[in-house]
């Protein structure tokens, strides 16, 4: 059900310094106002008219990233990072949020993505099951979708594609687009239903949470009851369990980290699948790094990669320092957006990135 008034929450998080700690942006920069409780009491101060939007407030309201780490940490599970969107959805409306915002609302309705001037590939083709390929994957780390796939096929499975191109509408909300995420996420279930498909899967956690929650909690849009949503992580992994995928174990003794997508606190549970898949194909899942699992810190994927460029490298960069702290000198993921911000940053620490899909694909038993 879609959230009633969730600014109201900020009145809750304003001087509650509970999940301070989790919160990515206020680890790399180390500002109290960017923290949790900084865009509660900021968010808060202006509605009480103690401040007012102005090109300072403005500026901290669009660093938060969106990541859904204070929530996931919060026991009275309040929802500030939609309190933030909805804030920030004011401040659209009020044709006061940066200039980039309404450069990204035209490409969006234009294109469905920031990353090409092309139209979504329209969909034609029905089937049992359905893949979201988004723009990421189509756009910026189009290995891994064609590695997907070739590990489905191995697995029986042949998904007629959707959203080819088009963004799941995460981007949008973030930035307090609401309408155009509506329509996107319109477009998107359109496609869905026209398939007949009875099986959605999808290549990211950040995919997963968009159909799973954000669709209904900040659009109001209910998912299809008779579509079953599931990451083609956990699909996989059950196909190694039950014995009909197997790998050839991969030699190469350079220590490795798994890192856990943009998203990953959102989704429940998702933390064994990728893990499996590894141990599958490596003999074991590698190093662990800090922030991992329910404290997974993003990397800069997200709206910030637009609006604040240098924060959102300062993400990826800490996901990288995570990494060598932990011993890694190879880090693996599946996530098409977090390869590409994680591949431009690895040279100057010594990584090597891998895409966990091709990983898998190019061991294929
Ligand atoms: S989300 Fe929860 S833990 Fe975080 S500041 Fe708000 S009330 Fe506190
Ligand atoms: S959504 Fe992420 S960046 Fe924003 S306040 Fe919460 S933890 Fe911090």
């Amino acid at each position: 059900m879609q959230l009633e008034n969730p600014i109201a929450t900020t009145e809750n998080c304003r001087y509650c310094l509970m999940c301070r700690h989790t919160c990515p942006v206020g680890f790399v920069t180390n500002l109290e106002t960017l923290t949790p409780h900084g865009w509660g009491l900021t968010i808060a101060s202006v509605k009480r008219g103690l401040i007012s939007w102005n090109d300072e407030t403005i500026d901290a309201l669009y660093s938060c990233a969106d990541c859904g780490l204070c929530r996931a940490h919060c026991v009275t599970d309040q929802p500030l990072p939609e309190a933030i969107a909805a804030a920030r959805a004011e401040v659209a409306a009020q044709k006061l949020a940066p200039a980039m915002v309404y450069e990204l609302d035209s490409a969006l309705k234009t294109w469905g993505s920031p990353f090409a001037e092309q139209r979504p590939e329209p969909v034609t083709a029905q089937g049992e099951v359905a893949l979201f390929v988004g723009d990421d994957a189509r756009y910026l780390w189009p290995s891994a979708l064609e590695a997907a796939l070739a590990l489905l096929k191995a697995a029986g499975v042949e998904p007629v594609l959707v959203g080819v191109g088009r963004n799941n509408g995460y981007l949008a909300s973030s930035l307090g687009l609401q309408e155009t995420a509506v329509s996107l996420a319109r477009a998107t279930l359109d496609e869905i239903k026209a398939t007949g498909a009875k099986r959605l899967l999808v290549l990211t956690p950040g995919d997963y949470d968009a159909f799973h929650r954000l669709y209904d909690e900040r659009l109001g849009l209910d998912w299809p009851e008779e579509v079953e949503l599931m990451e083609v992580v956990d699909f996989l992994a059950q196909q190694v369990a039950a014995g009909h995928l197997h790998f050839h174990k991969v030699e190469n003794g350079t220590p490795f980290a798994y890192v856990d997508p943009t998203h990953t606190v959102r989704v429940d549970g998702r933390y064994h699948a990728p893990r499996r898949l590894l141990t599958a194909v490596m003999g074991h899942s590698g190093v662990n790094m800090f922030w991992r699992e329910d404290r997974a810190h993003p990397t800069g994927n997200n709206a910030l990669q637009f609006t604040q460029p240098a924060l959102s490298d300062q993400l990826t960069q800490a996901r990288l320092v995570d990494a060598v702290q932990a011993g890694a000198g190879r880090i693996i993921t599946e996530d098409p957006g977090c390869l590409a911000q994680l591949s431009r940053h690895a040279p100057q620490y010594g990584i090597q990135v891998e895409g966990l899909y091709e990983l898998l694909a190019s061991h294929l038993a």
